[in-house]
C-alpha cells in the first residue's frame, strides 16, 4: 500500500513541490518502502526516533526535523538533519549555531508559525516572525529559507484554509523585506487531510504522514 500511496501522491503534486513524509511512529521499514517509492524527504518529529531510523537508512532520504526541537537535543539534531522546520526561538537558534559552527555546517532553517494563536503549540505568532529572523539572519552557520505553520486541528479541512492564507500573506511580506542571508524560498503547510487547500494557498512543501503510511497505531 505504501508504495501506491506514495506513487499517487507524487503523480498528483504540481512540479516544484516537495513532499516530506512524516514518519512519527513508522518502523524503518515502513520508511525505506517509502523511500523506495519515490519518496525524497523523511519528517521526523522526535531526536531519537530519528537517530534510530537514520542508522538503518543513513543519506538515502533528506531528513528534516517537523516537531519541536528542545535546546538540549540540538547537537544530535544537527548530525542528522537537512533541515530544520520548527525554529521557534532566539535560545534555540544560538544552540543551533553553536553545533553547526562545531560541525561546520550551515543549516537551512524554516520558522514555525502559530498561525492559530495556540498558547499550548510551538511556533511564534504571525507578527513575532519577523523580528526573530532579523535575529536569526546575521549567525553564520544557520540559513532561513522560509515558513512551517501546522495551523489549528479541525474535522472540516476547509476551516485551515485562512491559517494558510495569513502565513502565505505573512511569507510574501518578508520575502520583499530582503533580509541579507534570508531566502524566503519554502513554505511548508499541509497535511494529510489540508494539503489541498495548502497547495492551493500556495505551500511548495507538504508533510503527509497518515496518507502514505496508512492510519497511526495510537491513533
Ligand atoms: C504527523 C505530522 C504531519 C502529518 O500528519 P498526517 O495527518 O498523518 O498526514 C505533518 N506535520 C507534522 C509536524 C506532523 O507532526
Amino acid at each position: 500500500m505504501i508504495r501506491e500511496n506514495v506513487q499517487k501522491l507524487l503523480a498528483e503534486l504540481p512540479p516544484g513541490v516537495l513532499l516530506v513524509a512524516a514518519a512519527k511512529g513508522r518502523s524503518p521499514q515502513e520508511i525505506l518502502e517509502a523511500i523506495e517509492a519515490g519518496v525524497q524527504i523523511i519528517g521526523e518529529n522526535y531526536v531519537q526516533e530519528a537517530e534510530r531510523a537514520f542508522a538503518v537508512i543513513g543519506r538515502r532520504a533528506q531528513w528534516h526535523m517537523v516537531g519541536h526541537l528542545q535546546k538540549n537535543k540540538a547537537k544530535k539534531a544537527v548530525a542528522i538533519f537537512d533541515m530544520i522546520e520548527t525554529l521557534d526561538s532566539v535560545h534555540l537558534a544560538h544552540e543551533l549555531e553553536k553545533h553547526c559552527a562545531r560541525m561546520n555546517k550551515v543549516m537551512p532553517v524554516l520558522i514555525e508559525i502559530n498561525s492559530g494563536r495556540e498558547p499550548q503549540k510551538s511556533g511564534v505568532f504571525p507578527e513575532d516572525a519577523e523580528a526573530l529572523i532579523r535575529t536569526v539572519a546575521p549567525l553564520p552557520h544557520l540559513k532561513v529559507v522560509g515558513l512551517m505553520t501546522m495551523g489549528p486541528r479541525f474535522g472540516n479541512p476547509e476551516e485551515a484554509r485562512p491559517y494558510f492564507r495569513e502565513t502565505k500573506s505573512l511569507f510574501d511580506y518578508l520575502r520583499t523585506l530582503n533580509i541579507p542571508n534570508v531566502e524566503m524560498q519554502y513554505l511548508s503547510m499541509g497535511m494529510s487531510n489540508t494539503y489541498k487547500i495548502a497547495l492551493e494557498e500556495g505551500a511548495n512543501i507538504v508533510r503527509i504522514g497518515t496518507k502514505i503510511f496508512g492510519e497511526r497505531p495510537e491513533e
